[in-house]
Order: structure tokens, then C-alpha cells, then sequence
């Protein structure tokens, strides 16, 4: 049986997902070989891009003027490659500082460029994590862009509003792209490891404003060069075509679902069920204030931190897996996204609820 998956990422697939992958997976639509064997190139496999390209345009509503790039090295490689592309005129940009991947991305821009950051993390008068309101940040006049993190996947803090600012707006959407409605056309760049809320590791989204392109320092490798990749449909060099095709599943299923308006509703209310138990609890605690709380990766502790082995284990023999916090922080956190069905939720919280009262 398949258990309902928790993990922060790689992350759980939606099972009709890999059910199709798995049908198709040794004679891709009575071709006789695996899309995997397949060159880059054939018609076969750009139709199968071309198609993932045209279903992610239609579930977020991407206008014409941004290009979207099916990229490799994660979000992680997207730290560099972001001041490497944007840097090349104007060689400041803001950093909006609010948890562990924002501090990541700050610090490798720092390589290339003259980084002012922007303190947005704070503690609430009741101790809980929030984002300071935008009135209190010192943003910059004349920096090439504004970069910031939506959803801090391991702090579990969210942005309840997406900054204003007259500058393109740079954001890390790793965790929460697709989980709920974006309005595009107010971001200058959109970026996403594949691994959490798309598909498989090993593909990177890049969505970009068509006129920031020509903005590259002149020592960027041209792997990294978004205006070469945008010419050349991603495929630089080899993409990461298997990972590229199962996204593209992805896409299909969320249309299904209804795309993501609809998906978005359901993980309301995955969201409200998890902390909605939590905060009715005196065993359990969320460390983030209400309005900066993410709906995808719910952090929570024990009030006793000697069970949290117990909890795990118990948590597993009841097919809920990859529970344990993030190394850097400990305790519990549970990611919710598209892919764990409201009934995995429901069954977290009646464990949470017989653990709780089987350790009172
Ligand atoms: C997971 C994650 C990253 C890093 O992604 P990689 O693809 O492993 O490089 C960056 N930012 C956020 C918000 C993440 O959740």
C-alpha cells in the first residue's frame, strides 16, 4: 500500500501520476521504447515539452511576455544564476531576509553583486515568527531588483501579501508554486526547484519577463544564460527530459483537479484541519504567527521533546512518513502539498490526536 507522504521534498507524487508513468514507462504511447531512450530532439518528445510548456501557461495564467524555462541544478544553482542574468547593467539588488533559503539565496548573490539586505523576520510580543510589515523595510532606490522567498520551507513562514515594489520582482516559489493562484505579470522572475509541489528532482522552473533578458554580466556560462536557453526552447544541452515529461503529467492531473483555484481550496483546507488541531491542542505548538503561517509545511513541536522519536516511529507504522524537522531546526513538520490528498491530513490529525492522549 502506499503510506501518505510528509517529506519537505523530493516529495509525494499524486499516485494517477505515477500510475501513467508507469504504464508508458517501457513503450511511451506504442513507440516501443521509454521516453527516457528518446532523443531530446524527436518530434515525439518536443511535442511532450511543448505540451507541459502550454499546460503550466494555461494553470497559472502566464502571459505572453514571459518565457518559461525547463532548467537543471535547482533552486539552488538559480542563487547564482539569478544575479549572474540580472546584475549585468546595474550591480545592486535587495535581498528580503525572512528565513533559512532566503539567507541562502543572499548569501551566494553576494558573490556576484552589492546586496543590500532587507531584515523582514521578526518575533511577535507572543513570541511566534512573522514578517515585518513592508512599511519597516529598507528597500533601495536604484537596486536592479527585489528577491525574496514566498514560503520559508523549513521555517514554515509564509507571505500573507506579495510585495509592492516599482522594481522587478525576483521571487523563490520552490515550495508554493502551483498551490495557489499568482498573479504573474507582478513578478519580473518566478523560480522553482521541480522536487517539492511540480514533479520529480532534477528540473527547474524559471518563468521570466521577456525584458529582462538582456541583462547578463558577460562572464555567465551560457548553460546558465536565460536569453540562450529562452532561444533555444531550454535545450541548451540535454534537459532533464524524464523529470520534464512527469511534470507534464503533473500539469494534466492538475487540470483534472480543476487547476489551482481548485487545488488551492483543498489545501485551505488542509491547512485549517492541521493547525486548526494544533492550536486546539496544549500537546502540540506552531511557532508562526497566524497571517505568516504556510499553508504547505505546517512546523509543529511536542510539548514534551523526549516523545519525538516515539511520535516518529509510531507515525510510520501508521503509513505517515517523513515527519522529522528539518536538521537545522528539529521538531516535527509536515509538508501538505498538492499531492497529499485532505484524507492524508485527516489521518495525520487522528494520529497526532490517539498519540497526544496515549502520552497525556
Ligand atoms: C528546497 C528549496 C530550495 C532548494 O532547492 P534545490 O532544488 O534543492 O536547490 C530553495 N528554496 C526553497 C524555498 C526551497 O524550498
Amino acid at each position: 500500500m502506499r503510506a501518505y507522504n510528509f517529506c519537505a521534498g523530493p516529495a509525494a507524487l499524486p499516485t494517477a501520476v505515477l500510475e501513467k508513468a508507469q504504464a508508458e514507462m517501457l513503450d511511451w504511447q506504442g513507440k516501443g521504447l521509454s521516453i527516457m531512450e528518446m532523443s531530446h530532439r524527436s518530434a515525439d518528445y518536443v511535442a511532450v515539452a511543448e505540451k507541459a510548456e502550454a499546460d503550466l501557461r494555461k494553470l497559472m495564467n502566464i502571459p505572453e511576455n514571459y518565457k518559461v524555462l525547463f532548467l537543471q541544478g535547482g533552486a539552488s544553482l538559480q542563487f547564482s544564476a539569478i544575479p549572474l542574468n540580472l546584475l549585468g547593467k546595474n550591480n545592486k539588488a535587495d535581498y528580503i531576509r525572512t528565513g533559512i533559503w532566503s539567507e541562502k539565496a543572499l548569501k551566494e548573490a553576494k558573490r556576484y553583486g552589492d546586496i543590500n539586505v532587507v531584515e523582514a523576520g521578526i518575533k511577535t510580543e507572543d513570541g511566534k515568527l512573522a514578517i515585518a510589515d513592508q512599511s519597516t523595510w529598507n528597500l533601495s532606490d536604484d537596486a536592479a531588483y527585489v528577491h525574496y522567498a514566498d514560503n520559508e520551507t523549513i521555517g514554515g513562514l509564509q507571505f500573507a501579501h506579495v510585495p509592492e515594489t516599482d522594481k522587478p520582482l525576483v521571487c523563490d516559489f520552490s515550495s508554493s508554486i502551483l498551490s495557489a493562484p499568482i498573479d504573474v505579470s507582478k513578478f519580473g522572475l518566478i523560480y522553482a526547484g521541480a522536487q517539492k509541489n511540480i514533479g520529480p528532482a532534477g528540473l527547474t522552473l524559471v518563468i521570466i519577463r521577456e525584458d529582462l533578458l538582456d541583462q547578463s554580466k558577460p562572464e555567465i556560462p551560457s548553460i546558465l544564460k536565460y536569453a540562450d536557453q529562452a532561444k533555444n526552447g531550454s535545450m541548451v544541452n540535454t534537459p532533464s527530459t524524464y523529470a520534464w515529461y512527469l511534470s507534464g503529467l503533473v500539469f494534466e492531473w492538475l487540470l483534472e483537479q480543476g487547476g489551482v483555484e481548485a487545488i488551492h481550496k483543498v489545501n485551505l483546507q488542509k491547512a485549517e484541519l492541521l493547525y486548526g488541531y494544533i492550536d486546539s491542542s496544549d500537546f502540540y505548538a506552531n511557532p508562526i504567527a497566524k497571517e505568516n503561517r504556510s499553508i504547505m509545511n505546517v512546523p509543529f513541536t511536542l510539548a514534551n521533546p523526549e516523545l519525538e522519536k516515539q511520535f516518529l516511529q509510531d507515525a510510520k507504522e501508521n503509513h505517515l512518513l517523513n515527519l522529522a524537522g528539518h536538521r537545522s531546526v528539529g521538531g516535527m513538520r509536515a509538508s501538505i502539498y498538492n499531492a497529499v490528498p485532505l484524507e492524508g491530513v485527516q489521518a495525520l490529525v487522528n494520529f497526532m490526536d490517539d498519540f497526544a492522549k496515549r502520552n497525556a
